[in-house]
């Protein structure tokens, strides 16, 4: 069992948890890019997202520069943020700003991207079963390239191209049978699940040879996603060898594929307790190893690399804000734990909830101080699995203190929900001081607005 111990204190040092404009104040109070959290609870209301706007940009822009600096001297390489993380116009505006593109899994994250000023030619489409709109509206906007999950959706995928006279520039998903990630659910490359084509049972060759003869389709990648939240190199390099074997593969029948996508997954660091995450460097230079070496070893030319990371971009840019609501205090076989309830829950952060994951919490809205006590942070909603922190040591919390849960930019208000019927709460960036809504808070009229009686 892990020690419970308090977060890191809110100071933005890169080996702690929270965005580098996170800094406390000499009031106690803790502020995001000079902007009191007390101020954005006033005016925006808890829950609330923060979004550190120039801690997101930056850790972006550092996936850029270590992918070209480690690929200029093969064929170069793309950065493609995984919208899925969290996305929304600016964010979309962001990330095309600081020289990425975007990756879309459904209509609604094309669509953002495409409103927020990205052009189709800078994104790509995944998704194992995508919808008729969907291919139609990629390829209407000149998507980058589609992602192909499964056989059938090779003829649909070519079919759709036909009826609209375009063709469609198309990657193959392939399940290279390497593990890494943290929990099952976030593991997506071993064979028994739903993703992609599998190397091992010869679907991945049949899927390249089927779509270098099929008219319409133009086969520019094949890719590779081996999990999520993944701490170590390992699993990279060894995907990438299996992914690079298939290209000289299909090299040696004539096909030529000039691009190789090898997923995101890079980890983060959710509370003081986990290991810190190679940097984009080190992972770049692991990946550029084993594309050389294995380039080497072929004769072939280098393929064009790009990456897909979501989570290491925008998760330790995010924290959320809540109010203390109520509290008590239970005994248990390991001794005395403080329940501290707060006006959010697994609507808003579902991680813990869906995969067990362990976040940290402070007290942020002033300077608490006394003894630490073995503390759970648990939501408002009618689920006792409702839980946002497991274990935490806080020191004596009052209600209405604003306490903050960092890094839940990635998959926290992407995967909210309205359960019990709470509004999702808002999204704001600050940035030198300046507080921009980039969602708003829903309201429970909207929620009535759609309900037709
Ligand atoms: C989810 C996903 C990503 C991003 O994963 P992160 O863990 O957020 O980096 C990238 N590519 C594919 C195909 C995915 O499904």
């Amino acid at each position: 069992m892990l020690e419970t111990v308090a977060a890191p204190e809110p100071n933005g040092r890169p080996d702690g948890v929270w965005s580098m404009n996170t800094a406390r104040a000499e009031s106690g109070e803790v502020t995001v890019a000079g902007v009191p959290v007390s101020l954005i609870a006033a005016q925006f209301g808890t829950p609330t997202y923060i979004l550190d706007e120039a801690d997101m940009r930056t850790r972006a822009r550092a996936w850029v520069e270590a992918m070209e600096k480690a690929f200029t001297s093969l064929a170069g390489a793309d950065v493609y943020y995984a919208g899925k993380a969290f996305l929304s116009k600016a964010v979309a505006r962001w990330m095309m700003d600081e020289g990425l593109n975007i990756d879309a899994a459904s209509e609604g994250e094309l669509r953002t991207a495409l409103a927020g000023g990205v052009p189709g030619s800078r994104i790509g489409l995944h998704g194992n079963n995508k919808s008729e709109a969907e291919i139609a509206l990629a390829i209407d906007s000149g998507i980058a390239h589609i992602v192909i999950d499964s056989i059938p959706e090779i003829a649909k995928v070519a079919r759709i191209a036909s009826e609209r006279g375009r063709s469609a520039p198309v990657y193959v998903r392939l399940t290279t049978g390497v593990h890494a990630g943290g929990h099952d659910f976030i593991q997506t490359a071993h064979e028994d699940q739903k993703f992609g084509l599998s190397v091992t049972s010869g679907a991945a060759y049949d899927a390249i040879t089927q779509i270098a003869g099929t008219p319409g389709l133009k086969l520019v990648g094949i890719h590779s996603h081996i999990g999520s939240q993944i701490l170590s190199t390992d699993g990279f390099a060894e995907a990438a060898k299996v992914v690079l074997d298939v290209r000289a593969w299909a090299a040696q029948r004539g096909i030529e594929i000039p691009e190789v996508d090898l997923g995101g997954g890079y980890g983060v660091r959710y509370t003081s307790q986990d290991a810190v995450p190679p940097a984009p460097e080190e992972f770049a230079e692991v990946l550029a190893q084993a594309v050389r070496a294995h380039c080497d070893a072929t004769g072939l030319p280098a393929p064009r690399i790009s990456i897909e990371p979501g989570r290491s971009i925008v998760a330790p840019a995010m924290m959320t804000l809540y109010t203390v609501g109520t509290m008590k205090d239970v005994a248990t076989d390991s001794g005395p734990r403080r329940y501290i309830s707060v006006d959010g829950g697994m609507s808003d952060n579902l991680r813990p909830a869906l995969y067990g994951a362990n976040y940290t919490a402070a007290v942020v809205g002033r300077e608490a101080t006394g003894a630490g006590c073995r503390s759970r942070v648990v939501g408002k909603h009618c689920e006792s699995g409702d839980i946002l922190v497991k274990d935490v040591s806080l020191p004596p919390v009052e209600i209405g203190d604003l306490l903050a849960v960092p890094v839940t930019g990635a998959y926290g208000r992407s995967m909210g929900s309205n359960y019990n019927m709470l509004p999702r709460p808002g999204v704001i960036a600050v940035r030198d001081g300046q507080c921009t809504v980039l969602l708003r808070r829903e309201t429970i009229e909207d929620q009535l607005a759609y309900d037709l009686g």
